[in-house]
């Protein structure tokens, strides 16, 4: 007999799953019915900055597959459509048709929530003004592309400093526009420690972008006809003819919280390895994955809620494998991610100084600068690695790292060492590829992980 497989959310992870499911089970076996209240299915968000920034050219660049390519592989996608209520005792979702206002219930024997995130839109006069946009969605960079190219302003001003304000950016500055960057922080990239954050302020400014950090938005403020004219602080105000709002994401699990599942601390769903909703009122049928969920920081041993597409990705193909009569997990995550600002790339996993101290560990901490080729071979740059070990055991605990071509992925390497539980030492014996043209004969996260080497042997600092 078969089965109802229903999806709420058509991206990343509810994509994901509804298409592994489908490899693993045929049509009469498994009934797919994917509801998104968007216009887009299965998009990357992830380049929308690249798209406003001119690097990539059209917004269907952007979009793997479009709910005709998933409705060729039959999965039923009804867009413009919200779930507006789960009832997990019935298993059945009640949908809205968005145009028509039409409701209806549908059934599910297995339901998958991928319902993403909620961007932070501060409660701020003004902050619905024209001239003041998000850029969580196609639709979104769509408005904002349209926003710079009627206008006739040139000064933009980013609020929020993580990886999408700093990106953003960088999409204004390739646009020709005089940028400033609002921050609450002490420094860009939280996610960084300050001290490497303080390094891409400094590469920021260079590039001619004004970093305002330690600062509080209180209001954007209008012109006469109604458009965004200046964000406000308490004691200053930034001109703006375009604001950019850039400032963090929140589960989006108001549907699955009304439904009574069960809400970690950071209020994401929490699952178990199968990427399972947890509890009783899941009733072994509800799954789910991507920014709507808390993921087990590996490091710390902690619940975190971390919006990547590349973990909704992981999630929606563990679920799909699942809900597909197959069998997958999800361990969890060391917390590795990469951005660039112009040719600044910067890049972390692990723990900052700061987790590690939550999560009650005593750590050394170590930061070189090095070479991203052979000091003597051309385009050699420098690279800042700052790394993290237990004390005592040596285990590696985290790394940042700040530099031009060729820093980012390096933290790649750190990622598999804190995924394997390897010590400092155990790294700096590491048979890391080597020539002249691609790192100096001692790779720069080496060099961090023998300066950590002797940190941790007499005693930590
Ligand atoms: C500008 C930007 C840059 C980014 N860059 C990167 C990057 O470089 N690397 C990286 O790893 N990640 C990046 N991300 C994050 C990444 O895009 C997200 O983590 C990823 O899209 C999450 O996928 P998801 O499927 O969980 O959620 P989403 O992509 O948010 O999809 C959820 C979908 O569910 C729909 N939905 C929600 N509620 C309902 C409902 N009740 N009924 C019907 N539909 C509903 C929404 O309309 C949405 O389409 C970036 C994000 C942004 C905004």
């Amino acid at each position: 007999m078969s089965e109802r497989l229903v999806v709420i959310g058509g991206d990343a992870a509810g994509m994901s799953a509804a298409s592994q499911a489908r490899r693993l089970k045929k049509p009469e076996e498994l009934e797919i019915v994917a509801f998104e209240r968007g216009t887009f299915t299965s998009f990357s968000a992830c380049g929308i900055p690249y798209w406003v920034g001119g690097d990539v050219e059209e917004r269907d660049d952007l979009i793997a597959r479009t709910p005709e390519a998933h409705r060729e592989r039959a999965i039923d996608v009804r867009m413009r459509t919200e779930v507006v209520e789960i009832d997990a005792r019935q298993r059945r979702v009640r949908s809205r048709d968005l145009a028509s206002g039409t409701e209806e219930w549908t059934t599910y024997d297995k339901l998958v929530i991928a319902t993403g995130a909620r961007p932070v839109r501060p409660d701020l006069p003004g902050i619905d003004a024209p001239g003041v946009h998000g850029v969580q969605t196609l639709d979104d960079g769509q408005a904002l592309i349209d926003t710079l190219t009627k206008t006739k302003g040139r000064r933009a001003v980013v609020i929020g400093a993580g990886y999408i304000g700093v990106e953003m950016a960088e999409a204004l500055l390739h646009r020709g526009y005089e940028v400033t960057v609002v921050n609450r922080g002490q420094e860009p990239m939280s996610t960084l420690d300050p001290d490497m954050g303080r390094l891409v302020h400094e590469a920021m400014t260079g590039m001619g972008i004004t970093m305002v950090n330690d600062a509080e938005v209180t209001k954007i403020l209008t012109g006469d006809d109604g458009r965004a004219r200046a964000v406000a602080t308490d004691d200053r105000e930034f001109p703006a003819d375009v604001v950019v709002l850039g400032i963090g994401v929140r589960p989006e699990t108001a549907l699955a919280r009304d439904a009574g599942l069960p809400l970690g601390e950071h209020g994401g769903l929490l699952t178990d390895l199968g990427m399972r909703v947890r509890g009783p009122v899941a009733d072994g049928a509800i799954w789910a994955g991507g920014d709507c969920v808390e993921v087990l920081n590996l490091v710390s041993g902690r619940e975190q809620h971390i919006a990547l597409g590349t973990h909704a990705n992981k999630h929606g193909q563990v679920i799909g494998s699942n809900v597909g009569g197959g069998y997958a997990t999800f361990p969890g995550v060391v917390g590795t991610a990469v951005s660039k600002v112009c040719d600044l790339e910067i890049a972390r996993t692990g723990l900052r100084e700061k987790d590690a101290r939550a999560a009650g560990l005593q750590y050394v901490a170590v930061t070189i600068e090095s070479t991203s080729r052979a000091g003597y071979y051309p385009g050699a740059a420098l690279m800042t690695v700052k790394m993290l070990a237990e004390r005592r055991t040596g285990r590696l605990l985290g790394t940042q790292i700040v530099g031009r071509e060729g820093a980012g992925k390096r933290v790649d390497v750190a990622a598999v060492a804190l995924t394997a539980r390897m010590t400092v030492e155990q790294m700096t014996a590491l048979d890391l590829g080597y020539a002249p043209p691609f790192s100096p004969v001692w790779d720069p996260v080496l060099v961090a992980a023998r300066k950590a080497v002797t940190a941790v042997r007499s005693g930590g600092a």
